[in-house]
């Protein structure tokens, strides 16, 4: 019986980082395949590095089998179509069943290339993943969110991306006894249809991650303006807490999108999520489903954020904030 194999893409940023969606798919395709007999899941790494030996250890901490890593100067700066190339071969030699990508702007570009390579159809950003009789059962929001559909692939390798954090690492892993194999494929400069001119490290705001808080405040259109979602910032410092923000308060010009909670924005799970002025709609709740508790404040009862909340308080965001504070700093 030949081996069911699943393939997990690793993601480097360009300071050499693991993308942490690449731990979470390979912790996720672990536990896909436990009960598969024969099976292995594999991390296909591209990239130019002096030692792979951190990156090894924490993928047989997340349930790899095998490490594959193609090495090689050429790779030291991203290029879509050497990466696709270098992919795309390794995945017609080792013929995996199933491929998972992060659904990051890398994985958004690269995933589409592979599978195109390969002739075979891709799953995007997927909010749930099962194998069922050898058929990956991958599940994404669809009509705007209102439906979720699941979806099958007629064809081998059947390929899916993940957004990060829909998917949590285990805490307590089980280390694998990891196999490692350096492969080589042939790829040239000339193949390359960009160039590099400078990196520039994107804006991170190290003292507001959604991504590890446990306390988030959110605003959304109900904020009526910046200057009072601007308040939630000073919330959050009294609390030790982080804020987010919907789509609607995006749009209003409120807030950043790069704080945008939901379907196109942030996966969060955070202990308490306190959601200011937002309505509830499903594709917010999609990023804010596995927060250990919900509470709401908005000055509609029958908000649909109000059914789905731990707890639900009905008045006027903005006085409620300032309360808030002012006890906070009287304390
Ligand atoms: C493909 C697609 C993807 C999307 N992705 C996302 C996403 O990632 N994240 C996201 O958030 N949305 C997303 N949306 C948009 C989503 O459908 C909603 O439109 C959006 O979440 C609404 O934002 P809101 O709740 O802030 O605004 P609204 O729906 O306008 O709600 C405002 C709420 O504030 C309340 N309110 C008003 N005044 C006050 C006050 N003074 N005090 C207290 N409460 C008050 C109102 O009762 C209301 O419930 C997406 C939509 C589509 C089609």
């Amino acid at each position: 019986m030949d081996k069911f194999k699943v393939t997990v893409f690793c993601e480097t940023a360009w300071d050499d980082s693991v993308a942490p969606v690449s731990y979470e798919l390979t912790a996720k395709a672990s536990d896909l395949v436990k009960n598969i007999e024969n099976s292995e899941v594999q991390v296909l790494i591209v990239g130019k590095r002096m030692n792979y030996d951190d990156i090894i250890e924490s993928f047989s901490n997340y349930g790899a089998d095998k490490v594959i890593i193609v090495n090689d100067d050429i790779f030291e700066n991203y290029s879509a179509n050497l990466y696709r190339k270098a992919i795309s071969e390794i995945l017609k030699k080792e013929k995996p069943n199933v491929v998972f990508f992060g659904a990051t702007v890398k994985g958004r570009e690269l995933a589409p290339l592979v599978a195109t390579t390969l002739n075979t159809g891709l799953t995007a950003d997927c909010t749930e993943l099962d194998i069922v009789d050898g058929k990956l059962e991958a599940t994404r929001p669809t009509f705007g969110g209102k439906l979720n559909a699941t979806i099958l692939c007629k064809t081998l390798p059947q390929m899916a991306t993940v957004r990060a954090g829909v998917f949590r690492v285990p805490e307590n892993p089980v280390k694998k006894d990891t196999k490692v194999n350096f492969d080589w494929v042939n790829v040239h400069d000339e193949e390359k249809f960009t160039k590099i001119l400078e990196l520039i490290p994107e804006y991170a705001d190290d003292d507001n991650d959604l991504s590890k808080a446990e306390i988030i405040y959110a605003g959304g259109r109900g904020m009526k303006s910046k200057e009072n979602f601007n308040r939630l910032f000073e919330l959050a410092r009294l609390t030790g807490g982080v804020v987010g923000a919907s789509r609607g308060a995006v749009d209003a010009g409120f807030a950043d999108s790069s704080i945008q909670i939901g379907q196109t924005g942030k996966t969060i799970h955070a202990k308490v999520y306190v959601a200011f002025g937002i309505s509830g709609l499903a594709q917010h709740m999609a990023g804010i489903n596995s927060c250990d508790k919900i509470i709401s404040v908005n000055k509609d009862s029958n908000a649909p954020i109000m059914k789905l909340s731990d707890i639900g308080i009905v008045g006027d965001a903005e006085e409620i904030i300032k309360q808030m504070v002012r006890s906070l700093k009287n304390k």
